[in-house]
């Protein structure tokens, strides 16, 4: 008799598994995915789908891109993992390379995305007490409501989303909540004394793709500068060309302090994150104060390097500014035609619509399991708004194919 794990298991099987055994900490569309390659998936029985999604822009270089799969298979026949505890023959290449690549002196690597948040929160806060010499235990950092850093128990105690918080107190102090998008509350929040730094996503993914006023982010920093702040990007979900530009801060030409990257730094093939500052910020980490077993391990190493060879190699950022004006150009379209569709907002390929209906409507989840059926994969971020963020390797042919996919399914909902 075959075991389990030789069976070859149907889509609603393994739903079944993954209910039985495994903790209900996510609420999945159902659809079971077997195969990816470029920007299509499929599942268990051989259906064929558009990703819309990319793992929540991880796999903005496409699904098993051939040079970043066999970066990652050449490394794990050579050298896995050695710790931090020696040096390989690696890691000071990948540094070289990325800090480089981003314009920054010094790199820390992690390996997921709230683990960099929380490295870019500690490295602010001792830059607070050893450089700016703000008293200990009193430095503060601004973040802006509705904000999603991760998922840690310092980081859900400055989130806004009752899900995220409810019963996994006492949170962390020493933050301050201001509205996004709001020059003049953080003008204010500036004022208040003992502030390290202020934490921001360039674009509010997770909040329903958010894009604050031109000139926000580059009036925020000059803020910082004179009131001798630290400006951090948090750009795990809007970096490595996601909008149009390798960095979502690079629109208004702004240099952050600290930049957060995780996600598609490494296409998505593994878990790698990393944080950037320079060296005057950066030195007040010293050995034993931070790090992580498998962070910069001589995999991530090679994967990320040739994940970002391949962001400019294949010139994802222009490619992701033009299919993404295409696609707003598209699905506004739609918005005329429709009352159910309100908007459509983003940038480059970072986008989202928004229906019309209440926010704790089921709307948005019933139009992507429709989209689903007609073969393309997305998800409702809020009741009712739904990201679309397809792979950055996306052609214009297949662009127009999605928007045609998701035109007919709106239009077949309103029947
Ligand atoms: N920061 C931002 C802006 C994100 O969008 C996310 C995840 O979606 C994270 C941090 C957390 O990343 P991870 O899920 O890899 O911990």
């Amino acid at each position: 008799m075959k075991s389990m794990a030789q069976e070859k298991l149907s889509s609603q099987q393994l739903i079944d598994l993954e209910d039985k055994h495994g903790a209900h900490n996510y609420h999945p569309l159902p659809v079971v995915l077997a195969k990816g390659e470029g920007v299509y998936v499929w599942d268990v029985e051989g259906k064929k789908y558009y990703d819309f999604l990319s793992a929540y822009s991880a796999v903005n270089q496409g699904h098993c891109h051939p040079k970043i799969v066999k970066a990652l298979t050449d490394q794990a026949n050579t050298l896995c993992l050695t710790s931090r505890a020696f040096y390989n023959d690696v890691l000071g290449v990948y540094e070289k390379y990325v800090t480089e690549y981003f314009g920054f002196d010094k790199v820390l690597p992690m390996n997921s995305g709230a683990e960099a948040v929380e490295t870019a929160l500690k490295l602010t806060r001792k830059w607070a007490y050893e450089k700016k010499g703000i008293e200990e235990n009193e430095a503060k950092i601004i973040v802006c409501e509705n904000n999603f850093h991760g998922r840690t128990t310092t980081i859900i105690s400055f989130s806004n989303d009752p899900d995220a918080r409810k019963n996994f107190g006492p949170y962390t102090p020493g933050f301050i909540k201001i509205p996004y998008n709001d020059i003049n509350a953080l003008e204010e929040a500036l004022a208040q004394e003992n502030i390290a730094g202020f934490m921001a996503e360039p674009i509010q993914g997770e909040a329903g793709v958010f894009v604050p006023d031109e000139g926000y982010l580059e009036e925020a920093r000059e803020l910082c500068k004179a009131a001798g702040v630290l400006f951090v990007a948090d750009e795990v979900q809007t970096g490595i060309a996601r909008t149009g530009k390798l960095l979502a801060v690079d629109h208004e030409n702004v240099k952050p302090d600290i930049l957060i990257l995780g996600k598609a730094i490494s296409g998505g093939v593994y878990p790698v994150s990393a944080v950037f500052a320079d060296n005057e910020i950066m030195e007040v980490i010293k050995p034993g104060e931070h790090g992580s077993t498998f962070g910069g391990n001589p995999i991530a190493a090679k994967v990320a390097i040739a994940a970002l060879e391949v962001v400019k190699d294949e010139k994802l950022a222009e490619n992701a500014q033009v299919l993404g004006e295409l696609f707003r150009f598209e699905i506004n379209k739609l918005v005329d035609e429709c009352d159910l569709v309100k908007l459509v907002r983003g940038k480059g390929l970072l986008n989202a619509i928004v229906i019309n209906d209440t926010e704790d409507s089921s709307t948005a989840w019933d139009i992507c399991m429709k989209l689903r059926d007609n073969g393309l994969l997305a998800k409702p971020t809020h009741g009712n708004i739904i990201r679309f963020a397809p792979p950055l390797v996306m052609t214009k042919e297949e662009l127009l194919d999605c928007v045609s996919i998701i035109r007919n399914t709106v239009l077949e909902f309103l029947k």
